[in-house]
């Protein structure tokens, strides 16, 4: 019982996951940084307070993302990972099955801080584009949508709602990240046998670590925090809440890098009026009684 219950603490105390406490601290730090800077058009004081409520952690909505958080990780931790394995051990595998297939390649001689840049950035790129395709196709087929609408079906967003998945698109979430580790770690490790450490390969983690630690978490919150100019670049908590707006066709289907949704016409920046009106979250009527039909009101922002 112990164990059960300290598998699903761990999310709190594991810096690697999003709500681990650090990241759930200073995102209400930086919800109050933004609220304060906004002050003259922004009430503060109800934002915050209404983040204090209890309703707003505990009600219908909130419960079922507590109850999936629980799902999730007890089928991860009980079945996936033992089955699959870990992702190091998926590099490894794959980096010798190239050594063995295609043979000796091994680049030398370049500078290590390089390789450790090279590879962070191309991990984290080709980790945000596959999260990006899925996320896309979860919205283009019937089926895959009558999984992903759990998610969307929260009306309150918290922290939390990043668990709130039906448990096989969380297999298809966990397995994705498993094959994008594995691919481009296992070909850096071919590549750079004995030049990039495991120090290095954790390096990409603080890329994610910095990025969950500073917003991740205020994209599920009624905190709405726009980026601006930078919102042609980067994906603001505002532009997810406009994902899971009931009347905005859920557009925006990145999660860091906004290039893919420009390059597909699907990226749509926030609008400040929603600053005063806040976004009404959910599934329309229709929405939760039929497969998804593709919305016509996405504009792209180019
Ligand atoms: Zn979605
Ligand atoms: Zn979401």
């Amino acid at each position: 019982m112990i164990e059960f219950i300290e598998q699903h603490l761990a999310v709190f105390i594991d810096p690697s996951e999003r709500v681990f406490f650090v990241h759930l601290l200073l995102a209400l730090v930086a919800a109050s940084a933004v609220c304060s800077y906004r002050e003259s058009r922004f009430d503060l004081k109800s934002q915050l307070s209404s983040l204090l409520k209890k309703d707003y952690w505990f009600n219908r909505s909130t419960f079922v993302d507590y109850t999936l958080l629980i799902v999730n990780a007890g089928i991860k931790g009980l079945l996936v990972i033992p089955a699959v394995g870990t992702r190091f051990a998926g590099a490894f595998a794959f980096g010798k099955f190239l050594q063995m297939n295609v043979g000796d390649f091994m680049i030398t001689g370049a500078p290590w801080l390089l390789i450790a840049i090279g590879f962070s950035l191309v991990l984290f790129t080709a980790d945000d584009l596959s999260r990006f395709l899925l996320h896309r196709v979860m919205h283009k087929y019937d089926s895959l949508w009558r999984l992903h609408r759990v998610h969307h079906s929260a009306t309150t967003l918290t922290p939390f709602t990043v668990f709130r998945t039906h448990p096989i698109e969380s297999l298809l979430y966990f397995l994705r990240g498993f094959l994008v580790f594995s691919f481009v770690t296992g070909i850096a490790l071919w590549l750079f046998r004995g030049q990039l450490t495991a120090l290095e390969i954790l390096g990409v983690e603080a890329i994610g670590f910095t990025f969950n630690m500073l917003f991740a978490n205020l994209r599920h919150s009624h905190i709405y925090l726009t980026f601006g100019r930078l919102e042609r670049w980067i994906i603001s908590p505002a532009q997810h809440q406009l994902h899971h707006s009931k009347t905005h066709g859920h557009p925006n289907y990145g999660a860091c890098f906004a290039l893919w949704d420009q390059l597909i016409g699907s990226l749509r920046k926030s609008d400040p009026k929603h600053l005063r009106t806040p976004l009404e979250f959910g599934l329309t009527a229709d929405e939760s009684r039929h497969p998804i039909k593709e919305s016509t009101s996405v504009q792209s922002y180019a």
